[in-house]
């Protein structure tokens, strides 16, 4: 049980990003609307995850932490329309399988508790101020798996993933103000007013977002709506293309192909614009259940949703250059 954990640990918690990303997502699961991160030394030292959702009944508080105890899926059927960003019950045991975990938790009438887990064991579990939410701190990352330690880069560089992830929620949520703090450094706040523009500006600065043009398009299927900036020579990279399903951050190399196909014609080959593209359909022509980072998705319907994507992009190409 504890090396099946470990094992998982293995595929689901690569470096501190990925424990950012997997609390990050069950903060949102729970329906906050405000989500703050902290970490200290790249994540390495600890990363703190505060929110103020649902809270975990007292019930659900040690089983959250075994394997497949997800309260998000209750029946097969479910498998087919996710609409939780967790499904698989494999984050939490994992991360704590690999550090030290502590959770603070407050749901409704119920009272708050303290639970530490260390080593995949439960070693304290007490009473807590009653505020509702939840927060968890995670110390000591792969303190027990040193060849994993040894693999880790920079604390800059494990910062940089870790800002990549949240700046990627920020742009998948805009009606959720997020905040990301190192060592108690400001590196994002968001209003969590639900305006996607004003994301893309704390995300990418105000000279980008000047040159940003609305993108929208809808079919019978899709609907598809966001924001395009030509590339430059100072910036053009593919980690500037955010492609966000059903408030889901996505890795899909047809649809990034489907953005370059839009201006191809128009602009150099081999630039990447900016871009992050909403894109929403039926949570049924989607399976998210395809690798455990939950990152690909396999769609029905791609080349109908890649098409739509192009011309939408290619209008926008069009109508500047009139
Ligand atoms: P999954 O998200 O796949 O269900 P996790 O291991 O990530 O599994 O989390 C286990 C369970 O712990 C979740 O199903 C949820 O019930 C609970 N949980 C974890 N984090 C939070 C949170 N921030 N707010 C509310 N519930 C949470
Ligand atoms: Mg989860």
């Amino acid at each position: 049980e504890k090396l099946s954990n470990k094992i998982a640990a293995g595929e689901v918690v690569e470096r501190p990003a990925s424990v950012v990303k997997e609390l990050v997502e069950n903060a949102m699961d729970a329906n906050s609307s405000k989500i703050r991160v902290d970490v200290s030394e790249g994540g390495l030292s600890s990363i703190r995850v505060l929110d103020n959702g649902e809270g975990i009944l007292p019930e659900d508080r040690e089983t959250a932490f075994f394997r497949h105890a997800t309260s998000k899926i209750k029946t097969d059927r479910d498998l087919f329309r996710i609409g939780t960003l967790g499904f698989r019950g494999e984050a939490l045991p994992s991360i704590a399988s690999v550090a030290e975990v502590t959770l603070k938790t407050c749901a409704g009438e119920s009272e708050g508790e303290k639970i530490t887990v260390k080593g995949g064991q439960i070693t304290e579990r007490i009473t807590a101020p009653p505020r509702q939410g939840t927060e968890i701190v995670v110390r000591d990352l792969f303190y027990n798996t040193p060849a994993r330690l040894k693999y880790m880069r920079t604390v800059y560089t494990e910062l940089g993933h870790i800002s990549d992830v949240v700046n990627r929620m920020a742009l998948a949520r805009p009606d959720i103000a997020f905040e990301l703090w190192s060592d108690d450094r400001k590196m994002l706040k968001t209003a969590g007013h639900n305006d996607l523009l004003r994301v893309l500006n704390e995300v990418y600065g105000r000279a980008v977002v000047k040159e940003m043009k609305y993108v929208k398009a809808s079919s019978e299927d899709f609907q598809v709506t966001g924001y395009i900036a030509a590339p430059s020579e100072a910036r053009s990279n593919r980690s500037y293309m955010t492609t966000i399903l059903n408030g889901r951050y996505i890795k899909n190399p047809a649809l990034t192909k489907a953005v370059q196909t839009g201006y191809a014609t128009l602009l150099p080959v081999g630039r990447f614009p900016i871009v992050c593209l909403h894109i929403t359909m039926n949570p049924l022509l989607v399976d998210v259940n395809v690798h455990p980072s939950k990152m690909e998705v396999r769609l029905s319907k791609e080349r109908a949703l890649q098409e739509l994507v192009s011309e939408a992009v290619k209008e926008v190409w069009e109508n500047t250059r009139l």
